[in-house]
């Protein structure tokens, strides 16, 4: 029943799930509201299985156009987003009135790019879903098309969602829509179209097949699904493309279960950051620790916590990567600091149940947590720590 690249599958604990405007909303904007509550269903039993989800639903534009009896699809910018805005919240409506009846909280998440790729504003948002998530709440995302302009919009939802399931480190991301996956030529318009069950890597020819728009309001086709799906792979997040017509369809999908196409990511999700730690980033500042933390880290595998640490250089904020360096003056491992130089002063030696009273607030009890820190041995990296 399930392949052997798919058994990661049913461990994924905290999974993005997409869900298209085709599916949601025929052509005039009109709701499907059974298919709403299949895919509430479908994700409730997910929820009660104890895993963490976030869902990224597009139809707020679709909605707005229907409640609003537009019958075509508005075309400039202001129309958008005015349909946007009375869409979004009959949609968030609609999901409450699923979600409420199965004791499931929802919460209302709208981004923007810069909400990504501004630092300050990135850890913000990541703060915000893992306190919503740890409520057990289940965080509803969509594109804040109501003040999105051009330079600051992500475009797309395949985008957006492959952007979210980076942002809060997901085991998994799962598309779904009106198709069984993705097919080697449009099933809607050429028969010949087969699908793929798995693919692991987006060959020039795949992107050629990608082409095309999806439906006249949704913005993505196949095409920003694999550009998505790059996104993700890369992160070593693994992307199932199922279809959202039949229930169950992510059930059997976390059982691991031969549905849709799964893309294969590309290196484990863990080691994948972590070679981007020792490798990909800049390093903004350094991080003196005792032998004691030294240790701790090496030979222990431990997080980094204030106590150990002795000496702080350079300037820099929260989320930065940093060297840590033991007494000899040695780079021992790098990782990324939860908090900024100006707070690692007034905590360095100090005890973690300290750090609320000397800074006023206490993110994270780590310094560096294990799982943003790559222990550096003498001729680079090593993964087994
Ligand atoms: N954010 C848009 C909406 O909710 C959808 C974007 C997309 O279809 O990718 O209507």
């Amino acid at each position: 029943m399930s392949t052997s690249r798919r058994e990661i599958l049913p461990r994924a604990r905290r999974v993005v799930v997409k869900i298209g405007t085709r599916l949601l909303c025929n052509k005039k904007g009109h709701l499907n509201l059974k298919r709403m509550e299949n895919i509430v269903n479908d994700l409730a039993y997910l929820w009660q299985e104890d895993r963490e989800l976030v869902l990224v639903s597009s139809g707020a534009i679709g909605a707005g156009m229907g409640r609003l009896g537009l019958t075509e699809v508005p075309q400039t910018l202001p129309e958008k987003q005015a349909a946007a805005a009375v869409g979004q919240g009959i949609l968030m409506h609609l999901y409450e009135s699923f979600f409420s009846p199965q004791g499931i909280l929802v919460a209302q998440v709208l981004l923007t790019r810069d909400d990504i790729k501004i630092r300050e504003r990135y850890l913000n948002a990541r703060h915000t879903f893992q306190t919503l998530l740890r409520h057990r709440v289940i965080p509803i995302v969509n594109e804040n098309d109501t003040i999105a302009v051009e330079e600051i919009r992500f475009g797309d939802n395949d985008t957006l969602a492959a952007l979210v399931a980076c942002l809060i480190n997901a085991d998994l991301l799962v598309f779904l829509t009106d198709l069984e996956g993705f097919y080697t030529a449009d099933p809607h318009k050429d028969e010949s179209g087969e699908l793929i069950p798995e693919i692991a890597e987006i060959t020039p020819e795949i992107e050629n097949l990608a082409g095309g728009k999806g439906s006249a309001f949704a913005t993505g086709g196949m095409e920003t699904k694999i550009q998505a799906a790059k996104i993700a792979m890369g992160a070593g997040i693994p992307l199932v493309i199922g279809s959202g017509m039949h229930a169950r369809v992510l059930a059997r999908i976390l059982a691991g279960e031969e549905v849709g196409t799964f893309f294969v990511p590309r290196a484990d999700r863990l080691q994948a950051r972590k070679r981007w730690i020792a490798f990909g980033s800049s390093v903004q500042g350094r991080v003196h620790v005792d032998l004691g933390a030294a240790n701790a880290l090496i030979k222990k595998g431990k997080s980094l916590l204030s106590r150990g640490i002795t000496k702080v250089e350079a300037s820099f904020e929260a989320g930065a990567v940093v060297s840590v360096i033991n007494p000899g003056g040695k780079e021992i491992a790098r990782g990324i600091s939860n908090y900024s130089s100006e707070a690692l002063n007034l905590i360095k030696g100090r005890g973690t149940w300290e750090i609320k009273a000397i800074l006023g607030y206490k993110d994270y009890d780590e310094v560096i947590h294990r799982d943003n820190l790559t222990v550096i041995t003498g001729c680079g990296a090593t993964s087994k720590n």
